[in-house]
């Protein structure tokens, strides 16, 4: 015989349990979803008994049948699996949390009622009689406090007794007159048909109030159905008022009396957080205010500390190596620095040819020059000397090879890498370079990091390092280094950014604050359709949409929660701000403006904020956005466990998405665009390895099998202006994760690892865009505009389907963000060809549809929507 014992948890939102469920269970607990619907399951052994296994509901206000978490736990309530279930009941509100304590109480199960949040009832000076409250319910109340541990003991043997007891004590008469005299009636009507005596007065209380849902179970005949109608119409039609809310008023009522009776209140006074409260949810200052501290969060995490950490981990821990010693990292630096200045190799090797020119012997000196023996180079230099070698004509190079002119701009070159001046452009030369210039170049050696101080090497160097060891071949270095090292070390080197970004986040979330930010916000945002709690997975995916759709889940609504999924990573996150800044760079040449990050964040939300209009007035989302329903907890300094806790579910997830998803696709994404058919000119048209086929040319990724894919898909953003290869396949690495693009596209046009900042890369990125020699601005924005908008990288998508927990709903949104993206790039491109270049053609027609369409769903009136909830609205109020 199975003799676990489960022992169930309800309760309202943010009475407590997922707290007192930790602290019972030592939460190591079994974390998945209910079957069918994305509500979180929690379940776990007690850690004091493992034969006692606890799960924790989720939390909800009532049992009734209107949202996804009152069905599951209801239906779980009365499906037998729990001996016994224990109510937690937040004991500062009282009112409240007992309305759904009476129709547990009905359900027939064991029941304990948990009065969490003692601690706090005591230092408000309030006292709740815990015997009377007891004598009342009909059942045992045991006062906790979470929190604080106290009296927990008591509370488990107490539903560990009910549960093993098996038998719940009748449910005592919340309902009065008419009401009571009605439900009784319903009651002899049902009773044949239940067969568990216990659970009659549930049944019977749903057969008065019409719930269809409820009363399926039962098979009533159809005459038993006539005549619940029968009585129910008869009460409603003489009180003037449907069933369900005159229940509702009877269980207030008795709530009312009993309070009254049980509770001694301590005089009213403002506590510390009310006052808070009066400044924060203020309707002038709350704005503001939440503007600030976000301001300040983004500074700390994106523009500050994170960002030291972020470069560490890229150029350190990714890159080159790093210093233990910030002091020898800054000698380091001044010293490359520098070197770098003073470009000493442009000089040799002008010197050098120079001397070549002039007959002298140049054989060792390159070397000698190199390692620093001065013996060799000062003899050579007195050859020279006496040979009157003077080296002039020297054109300045910067880090990268280009040519540079006299006003330190990149100058573009031609085929045979020759430079291409435009009008008034010079090119930069070198001083004239002679004997001592060349003396003082062999002197001054590339500095060596290891001279400096405890020199880390950088993790791409050391796996380098053992490859070359181990002999491995060049396939399996390019894949490791390449592949693996690179790509999923530049989406590792954003931990230490989202690490600060969470600790803040988190520690705002934990200390209360952002319950009132979503209370704030909800004001704006109910214009909308949206409630004010998609305003925080929003929020959040500005630093990665990974965690942002993760925050959804604070949503109950479920419509609410789906569309929020679907339209938060609209909102530009890190990962796409290469692509704004390249964007930029073109347009404005590179200012970086502090207004650059803000203006995208804002023309994200405005996409988020059409599309919600619009999804709002079709079927699958129609309706009011639930009531805003929000326990505002009193500020507290978080706990410190719980509190790094969480920060560390939410950095764990994004790191486990970087080794399973993200590892995959930088494999996927290497081989696509190193394997192919050696097609070119003496190339034998093999299939293989490209970079170590025969007579390799530089542009070998035109034969790679990416261009093949990216080929084959160029023809769906033909239309945006940008059907070429290269463009698709910038955008389809995108979808792998968004900083993919750049670097993709630096790679495609031969540019290496070049920074969004360098001008050759505007200058090349304009070329992209270029049809019949003319640069088309208009689809230069729609391939930006494309690439914000559509569905976001891998770890995001992969989150949306865990998320949506439905494969008809996880096609949707990503078919809505990239049908969405492709209708947006198509209206700028097509605008800007018909008025600024003066084309017109089928897809203009196309594209005047899409935003007539657009318009009409967005200005046309709610189609009428079906009434909600009667009871939550009450609550609301
Ligand atoms: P759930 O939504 O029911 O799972 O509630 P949580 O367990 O998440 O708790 C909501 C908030 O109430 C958290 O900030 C807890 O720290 C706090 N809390 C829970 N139990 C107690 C308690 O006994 N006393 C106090 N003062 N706070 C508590
Ligand atoms: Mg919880």
């Amino acid at each position: 015989m199975d003799k676990t014992v489960h022992i169930a948890l309800i309760g309202n939102p943010n009475c407590g349990k997922t707290t007192l469920f930790n602290e019972l269970t030592g939460s190591n607990g079994y974390v998945g979803n209910w079957p069918g619907v994305t509500v979180e399951k929690l379940e776990a052994p007690l850690r004091r008994d493992p034969s006692v296994v606890l799960t924790d509901l989720p939390g909800v206000y009532s049992l009734s049948p209107y949202s996804p978490e009152e069905v599951v736990s209801r239906d779980y309530l009365l499906g037998g699996e729990p001996a016994c279930v224990v109510d937690v009941v937040d004991a500062t509100n009282l009112e409240r949390n007992l309305y759904l304590a009476t129709q547990v109480r009905e359900c027939g199960v064991p029941c304990v009622v948990a009065l969490n949040m003692c601690d706090l009832v005591e230092k408000q000076g309030d006292s709740i009689d815990v015997d009377a409250l007891s004598e009342r319910l009909g059942c045992p109340v045991v006062g906790i406090s979470a929190l604080r541990r106290t009296n927990l003991d008591a509370l488990v043997e107490a539903a560990v007794e009910a549960g093993r007891q098996g038998t719940a004590s009748p449910a005592p008469a919340f309902l009065t007159g008419e009401v009571a005299d009605a439900v009784d009636e319903c009651s002899s009507i049902v009773a044949p048909h239940v067969a568990d005596k216990a659970r009659l007065p549930w049944y019977a209380v749903k057969a008065f109030e019409g719930d269809g849902a409820a009363l399926e179970p039962l098979g009533l005949p159809a005459a038993s159905v006539a005549a619940l109608d029968a009585v129910r119409s008869g009460v409603e039609a003489r009180l003037d008022d449907d069933a369900e809310s005159l229940v509702t008023c009877e269980r207030y009522d008795w709530i009312e009396a009993t309070v009254a009776d049980c509770v001694v209140k301590a005089p009213p006074r403002l506590t510390a957080s009310e006052r808070i409260d009066r400044v924060v949810t203020n309707r002038w200052l709350g704005l503001p205010i939440f503007v600030a501290v976000m301001v300040l969060v983004y500074y700390l995490a994106v523009s500050t500390v994170g960002t030291w950490g972020t470069d560490w981990a890229n150029d350190g821990v990714f890159g080159d190596g790093w210093f233990l010693s910030p002091a020898s990292a800054a000698a380091y630096d001044e010293a490359s620095e520098e070197y770098a200045d003073n470009d000493y190799s442009g000089q040799v090797d002008a010197y050098l040819a120079a001397a070549e020119e002039a007959g002298v012997s140049t054989e060792g000196v390159a070397d000698a020059v190199e390692e620093g023996d001065t013996a060799v180079v000062e003899d050579f230099a007195s050859r020279a000397q006496a040979a009157g070698v003077v080296a002039t004509d020297v054109p300045v190079h910067d880090a990268d090879g280009n040519f540079l002119d006299s006003e330190g701009n990149v100058v573009l070159t031609d085929a045979s890498d020759e430079p291409r001046l435009a009008a008034g452009q010079t090119l930069a030369y070198h001083d004239d370079v002679d004997a001592a210039a060349f003396l003082a170049a062999s002197e001054a050696a590339e500095p060596v990091p290891g001279e400096y101080g405890i020199y880390v090497p950088g993790i791409p160097v050391v796996v380098e390092g053992w490859l070359d060891q181990a002999g491995a071949s060049d396939v399996v270095k390019s894949l490791v280094l390449d592949g693996i090292v690179g790509g999923v070390g530049s989406i590792l080197g954003f931990v230490p950014q989202m690490v600060v970004l969470f600790l803040l986040l988190c520690f705002l979330e934990d200390c209360g604050y952002m319950s009132r930010v979503a209370f704030v916000m909800d004001r704006a945002f109910r214009r909308f359709g949206l409630s004010g709690k998609s305003f925080i997975p929003l929020l959040i995916s500005s630093g990665c949409g990974v965690p942002g759709i993760m925050a959804t889940k604070t949503i109950e609504n479920e419509r609410d929660r789906r569309m929020t999924v679907m339209l938060t990573t609209m909102i530009p996150c890190g990962a796409k701000t290469p692509i704004i800044a390249l964007l930029m760079g073109v347009l404005i040449g590179g200012t970086e403006g502090w207004w650059i990050a803000p203006f995208f964040y804002f023309l994200g939300l405005a996409a988020v904020i059409v599309s919600a209009i619009m999804l709002k007035k079709t079927k699958p989302f129609a309706g009011e956005p639930a009531p805003f329903v929000m326990e505002l907890p009193a500020y507290h300094l978080p706990a410190l466990k719980s509190y790094l806790l969480h920060v560390w579910e939410r950095v764990s997830a994004f790191i486990k998405k970087a080794g399973t998803i993200i590892f995959v696709a930088c494999v996927g994404v290497w081989f696509l665009s190193n394997f192919g058919f050696a097609g070119w000119e003496g190339g034998d048209g093999a299939f293989g390895f490209l970079p170590s086929m025969g007579a390799v040319p530089e542009n070998y990724m035109d034969f790679s099998l990416l261009a093949a894919v990216g080929g084959a898909i160029a023809w769906i953003f033909a239309p945006l202006g940008f059907g070429s290869w290269q463009a698709a396949a910038c955008s389809l690495s995108a979808l792998i994760a968004k900083e993919n693009l750049v670097s993709t596209f630096g790679v495609l046009f031969g540019l290496g690892e070049v920074g969004e900042g360098s001008t050759l890369l505007w200058a090349t990125f304009q070329q992209m865009f270029t049809v019949a020699g003319t640069f088309s601005l208009g689809a230069m924005i729609a391939f930006v505009a494309f690439n914000m908008l559509d569905a976001p990288c891998f770890a995001a998508i992969g989150t949306i389907r865990r998320q949506m927990n439905d494969t008809k709903w996880f096609w949707a949104a990503v078919g809505y963000q990239c049908g969405f993206g492709w209708v947006v790039g198509l209206i700028i491109n097509q605008l800007w060809e018909l008025f600024a270049l003066g084309r017109f053609g089928v897809w203009t027609v196309v594209a005047f549809v899409a935003l007539a369409a657009i318009l009409f769903q967005l200005f046309r009136p709610m189609p009428k929507a079906r009434t909600g909830h009667a009871e939550t609205a009450r609550e609301a109020a």
